[in-house]
């Protein structure tokens, strides 16, 4: 019988010559099984998607009390639908008061083309600045805004008018100006490797958007909900940027995406024309069930409060000099090596040994660790363990 290995690489598209082809037949906790009864301590999330675990129970039990109610009925903006009302309310408080209005969306490139949308017709400009080593979705709008032009090349000509300032670096913040419609970054840099900005950074990049009326977009696709110790990033730097784009850890593992932004930011796309953004099936009832029930895990577990002590931990645990760097905050970390190869042995080493652990698009030479916010102290030591072997056999 041919497997369903064999049909994967046959029948659904290949992102890449070389996949990593785990098969996954359950999901649970920090835990992912295989066919053959391989067990994996879960240190990517699903690329921080499974912020509270796998199948928690109150996010099963809050998408099976809506599976008995309505799946889609209409698309998104017509009609009345509790789950959405629920969740836009909750997450806006959540919030600070200047954030009015949610929209939601399927994914997370999805609330990125929203947020250069509403940028660019409140300021009625058309210049967009992003950052160098950027990564913010794949659709050409998105990618028009990943500063790396290995991506970009083969799909040109992508979005006209957009400038890179440098991550993190306060002197090419002069390319902001009153002709600048948005200024779209990461509020910490995922798949560069995870780069955190200083906040004299942060500040001044809000100063500047302040001076020139230029829209403050953070994307908090992969820090948002919990993952850097508090709900959302902006929080560690003192600032609120103007626009939120928020996906990923949103939904609880359903799919799901948000932007968030004042009101009257917001409304632009209600009229001239009328219908200035719209998706059939953005904010979907079951994954917005989802989506609120994993807010409240959050609250109710007091997952923040343990997310510094569990980075704590596996820095310690991690202290090995052939990891050059460990860079990240709360429990979205990143070790520095020295090559790809190492990389990729230590990671297959550790695949073989039960932890799944990963890679960044832009850094090759960095381990990604991004467990559930749910993992405990032993396991922590347990995934450092099996880790530290990996570097000891192949470094
Ligand atoms: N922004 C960031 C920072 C991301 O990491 C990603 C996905 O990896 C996206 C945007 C795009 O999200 P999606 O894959 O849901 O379109």
């Amino acid at each position: 019988m041919i497997s369903n290995r064999e049909l994967f690489l046959k029948n659904t598209a290949q992102t890449s010559s070389s996949p990593r082809l785990f098969e996954i037949v359950k999901a649970e906790g920090v835990y992912l099984y295989g066919p053959n009864g391989e067990r994996y301590l879960d240190l990517v999330s699903g690329f921080n998607v499974s912020n509270i675990g796998h199948r928690h129970p109150s996010v099963i039990a809050a998408i099976q009390q809506q599976l008995e109610k309505y799946l889609h009925v209409t698309v998104y903006g017509e009609f009345v639908q509790a789950p959405q009302v629920k969740f836009a309310t909750e997450l806006l408080a959540n919030l600070p008061s200047s954030f009015g209005s949610v929209y939601l969306t399927n994914s997370g490139a999805e609330a990125v083309e929203g947020s250069m949308k509403i940028a660019k017709k409140y300021t009625g400009r058309r210049q967009i600045i992003a950052a160098e080593k950027a990564y913010h979705g794949s659709t050409q709008g998105a990618l028009s805004l990943i500063g790396n032009p290995a991506y970009q090349e083969a799909y040109a000509p992508l979005l006209p008018e957009i400038e890179f300032i440098q991550f993190n670096d306060i002197s090419s913040l002069d390319i902001i100006t009153n002709q600048t419609a948005a200024v779209i970054v990461e509020a910490i840099q995922g798949e560069a490797g995870v780069r955190v900005p200083s906040t004299e950074f942060m500040r001044a990049l809000r100063r500047k958007c302040d001076e020139t009326g230029a829209i403050l977009v953070f994307d908090e696709i992969q820090t948002g909900f919990g993952r850097t110790g508090k709900m959302f990033a902006f929080e560690h730097f003192g600032i609120v940027p103007d626009v939120l784009m928020l996906a990923k850890g949103i939904g609880g593992g359903m799919p799901l995406g948000a932007f968030v932004a004042r009101k009257e930011v917001m409304d632009v796309i209600k009229d001239n024309p009328m219908l200035g953004h719209i998706t059939t099936f953005g904010g979907h009832p079951v994954s917005c069930a989802a989506a609120l029930a994993s807010l409240q895990v959050i609250q109710n577990e007091k997952l923040l409060d343990t997310v510094e002590i569990k980075a704590a931990l596996f820095r310690k645990e991690l202290n090995h000099p052939a990891i050059k760097e460990i860079r990240g905050m709360g429990l979205m970390m990143c070790l520095q090596l020295e090559t790809f190869e190492h990389v990729y042995q230590v990671s297959n080493f550790c695949a073989e040994h039960g932890v799944m652990i990963d890679w960044y698009l832009h850094c090759e030479t960095a381990l990604r660790i991004a467990p559930p916010l749910t993992i405990s102290e032993t396991e922590i030591k347990h995934a450092c363990e099996i880790i530290r072997q990996g570097i000891e056999k192949f470094i």
